[in-house]
This record gives structure tokens, C-alpha cells and sequence, in this order.
């Protein structure tokens, strides 16, 4: 992610929860989570084999499992809202025939560009994200050895959007690396805003320190300041980001981070423009962190990105579907 340099929020202590995992597992035998236990019984998230993500077992799994509580508005007009904003994307936006799907616009939004390191000076042009102003957007981080962030979310944007068309749903990316640079965090809510998105995943990965581990999921926090009114969206937008958490554990066999959102794979934020100024729901996804050479193995193979796609987009569909 990289919106304002590293560790956005302090690391959190880790706590040994060996025992009360196991018992939780057992409690709530969540078909979402098996994945993440047979990997926690194996060999831990990483780093020591601390379980810091036992308690998003509570969390992600009382949620993978659970209806949806807000039904997606009904969407019959959906294609009508195909909005030629000219410049954006690219979505070659397969006829979408039938599927479940079907009528249902999804924007996935791959975080950064490939060709913001050539337009500084643009990308930290300020923009007004409602609670403040803040940059345009800016470059991502990397791996160690280079495999660049917004190389990352493109590859996941483009399996993720072959998945959900073989659904059905109608796929618009945000960019495409079809622009010199951006969009910029407030056109890239608009860009979900204008599509009437039933859903939208901002998709990043993250650049925090090595030893730190593992996936979260960002979730708009409740404001209302200027330009930015997320109330309406906070609850479908944690019901998403909850299903999104659940399934992305079950399918990649990832532990959600040992960093950031106490061992639940979740952390809700006010000051990311690209949440704030969203009408639709919407949420981010750090899939995990480039500067950590073991997450970086996972980031960097095809392979896995394939499986990281089909847990996100599994949680797209199952919200959909309510
Ligand atoms: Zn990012």
C-alpha cells in the first residue's frame, strides 16, 4: 500500500493463543477457515509460529458463514450504467451472458500504477478526500527484489476479473496501465460511484516491515465530513470485506496479518480517499507484504496470485449473492 510510508498503524503485541484457537476452531468449524487452520496446525502464521490470528477466527468465520444482512440492492439496470468515463478502463467487458451474476457490476480497482514513478509531481498533487486533503495516489512498494506493488494488483485485477465474468458479473478496472499515471484516490471512488458498482475492491499489497505477515482487509470507518459520507456503506462495505476475509483465508491458506488488526484480518480506517468518498460498498485488500521475504515468495508467484484472485472474488460472489 504505501499511502503514507510505512507501518500505518503501530504493530500490535502478538499474543499466544494456542489453546483458545483450537477451541474455537472446534466451536465454530467454519468451512472458510479450515484452510487457515490445517496451515495454523501445521505451521503457524510464520514468524515464531505465534498464533496471533486466532481471534480472527471469531471474526472472519462468524461472517464467512453468516447471510448477508443487507441485501445488494436490485440491479436491473446495471448495464445501462456502463459509464463510458472515456479514459478509464479498458474492461474488454465480456458480454456477460448468464451466471449468477448475471446483471451485477463489480469494479476492482488495482492499487497504484505501474507509471507513477515517471509523474511525481502529479501523484502528490493534493486532493480532497473529505476528511482532508492527501496524495494522489502514489507509487506502491516492492518486493526486495523489485517485483513492484502495482505489477501485483494488475496481475490479480485481471484473474479476479476473468473469474467473476465466468459469473456473470459485469467487471470494470479502474485502470489498466492504459494511463500514463493515477487515477487519483477521489476518481478512483468516483469511478465505483459512476458504475453504480454493486461491489468494489481497491487491491494493494502492503510494504511494512520483514517479520511482518499475512493479508488484511480495510474497512470504510464511519465519516461525514465534507465531501466524504460513508454511513450508509460501513455495513455492507464490513459484510464484504468479512466474506472477503473468510474466503481468502479458506482458499490462499494464509493467515490473516500478525501485524496490523489484532489477529482478525480486518482493520477499519477514516483516512484512505479511495473509502471515504465511495458510495458503494467498498474495501481494500493488502494481500500481504512485499518487504517480508516470505509473504514476497507468495506475492510473486503466479500461482498463488491465482489462488488470492479466486479467495477474493469467492467473497465478491458469496456477497452478492447474499
Ligand atoms: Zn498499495
Amino acid at each position: 500500500m504505501s499511502y503514507t510510508g510505512p507501518g500505518f498503524d503501530p504493530p500490535q503485541p502478538r499474543r499466544s493463543l494456542r489453546g483458545p484457537l483450537t477451541v474455537a476452531l472446534a466451536a465454530l468449524v467454519p468451512g472458510a477457515l479450515l484452510g487457515w487452520a490445517v496451515y495454523a496446525a501445521v505451521d503457524g502464521p510464520g514468524n515464531g509460529g505465534s498464533s496471533a490470528g486466532a481471534s480472527a477466527t471469531a471474526s472472519a468465520s462468524a461472517s464467512s458463514g453468516a447471510p448477508s444482512s443487507t441485501a445488494p440492492s436490485p440491479s436491473g439496470d446495471r448495464k445501462a450504467s456502463a459509464s463510458p468515463t472515456a479514459e478509464e478502463s479498458s474492461s474488454p467487458s465480456a458480454p456477460a451472458a448468464s451466471g449468477p451474476l448475471k446483471g451485477k457490476v463489480v469494479v476492482i480497482d488495482p492499487g497504484h500504477n505501474p507509471g507513477n514513478f515517471r509523474h511525481t509531481a502529479e501523484i502528490n498533487r493534493q486532493v480532497d478526500i473529505g476528511t482532508n486533503r492527501k496524495e494522489c495516489d502514489t507509487t506502491g512498494t516492492s518486493t526486495d527484489d523489485g517485483y513492484a506493488e502495482a505489477r501485483f494488483t494488475l496481475d490479480v485485477a485481471h484473474r479476479m476479473r476473468a473469474l467473476l465474468e465466468e459469473q456473470g458479473a459485469t467487471v470494470k478496472l479502474t485502470q489498466d496501465a492504459d494511463r500514463p499515471f493515477g487515477p487519483c484516490v477521489d476518481e478512483r471512488a468516483r469511478i465505483g460511484n459512476a458504475a453504480k458498482a454493486d461491489a468494489v475492491v481497491s487491491l494493494h499489497a502492503d510494504g511494512s516491515g520483514a517479520g511482518n505477515r499475512g493479508f488484511h482487509v480495510i474497512l470504510p470507518g464511519a465519516v461525514d465530513a465534507g465531501a466524504a459520507d460513508t454511513r450508509a456503506i460501513v455495513g455492507p462495505s464490513r459484510d464484504l470485506g468479512e466474506r472477503i476475509a473468510g474466503n481468502f483465508v479458506r482458499v490462499t491458506g494464509s493467515a490473516p496479518s500478525n501485524y496490523v488488526g489484532g489477529g482478525t484480518g480486518l482493520v477499519t480506517r477514516k483516512d484512505l480517499g479511495g473509502l471515504n468518498l465511495s458510495t458503494v460498498p467498498k474495501v481494500f485488500v493488502e494481500c500481504g507484504n512485499m518487504r517480508d521475504s516470505e509473504d514476497a515468495a507468495l506475492l510473486t508467484s503466479g500461482a498463488w496470485r491465482q489462488k488470492a484472485a479466486r479467495g477474493i472474488s469467492d467473497g465478491i460472489v458469496s456477497f452478492l449473492r447474499g
